[in-house]
């Protein structure tokens, strides 16, 4: 079943269009890598499923509902930003239960949903704490966590590790991956990293200028291009 369908989408800022006809889909389940370089229309095309950018035209099926002009609240998706957002102001545990509190979660539903997202995500010796007394990393798992207790149909990620130094990005990466295979949620993940994109994803999207230009397992786009632009970026042997 598909989770994501997106159909002909473009998106026009003014006169320029920057998404010209985007079809894309995720089956439930799926971790999708959307990748490309630097103003090729990722966290545009990520913001439009979001609802956090107007469609200009096409349309964006989440399940079997078209969410064009669904409320970003209103469409079961959680967003993972390489800035990662958090209230400066609150503790982590805080941070994790806004979210919540605002849909009326009754406390001790939070307070076990807080418990096991920490849990999973080995963040429970900082839940006191505020963003500011933690590391990258930590920060960065924590607006997982966020992203979690909300129990979405649908991750978004943009790009989430580029502000991390290349250790923990790595280590990050195998976090990423293992908890994709514990919890199972179709993931849409946004990076310019290619390497990143073929260690997680089961399909990816290689954009190019606002289109995509292969949509494809890792191995086929790798070892079978659909043109030299993705041969390029890939690193793709010739
Ligand atoms: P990526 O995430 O792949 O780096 P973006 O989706 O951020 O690319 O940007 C795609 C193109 O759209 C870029 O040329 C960018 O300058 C342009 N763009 C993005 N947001 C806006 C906006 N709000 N107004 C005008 N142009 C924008
Ligand atoms: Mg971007």
């Amino acid at each position: 079943m598909a989770s994501l369908t997106i159909r002909n989408l473009r998106k026009s800022f003014g006169v320029v269009e920057v998404l010209k006809g985007v079809d894309l889909e995720a089956n439930t389940g799926e971790f999708i890598a959307l990748v490309g370089p630097s103003g090729c229309g990722k966290s545009t095309l990520l913001a439009m499923i979001a609802g956090l950018e107007t469609v200009t035209s096409g349309e964006i099926y989440i399940g079997d509902r078209l969410v064009n002009s669904v409320q970003p609240k209103d469409r079961d998706i959680a967003m993972v930003f390489q800035s990662y957002a958090l209230y400066p102001t609150m503790s982590v545990k805080e941070n994790m239960a806004f979210g919540m509190e605002s849909r009326g979660v009754p406390k001790a539903e939070q307070e076990k949903t807080i418990a096991r997202v920490a849990a999973l995500l080995q963040i429970e010796p900082f839940l006191k704490r505020k963003p500011g007394q933690l590391s990258g990393g930590q920060r960065q798992r924590v607006a997982m966590g966020r992203a979690l207790v909300r129990d979405p149909a649908l991750f978004l990620f943009d790009e989430p590790l580029s502000n991390l130094d290349a250790k923990l990005r790595v280590d990050m990466r195998t976090e990423i991956k293992k908890l994709h295979q514990r919890i199972g949620k179709t993931t849409i993940y946004v990076t310019h990293d290619q390497v990143e994109a073929m260690t997680l994803a089961s399909r990816i999207a290689v954009m190019h200028q606002g289109e995509v230009q292969q949509f494809a397992d890792p191995d086929t786009v790798y070892n079978r291009p659909a043109n030299t632009f993705v041969a390029g970026f890939m690193g793709s042997p010739s």
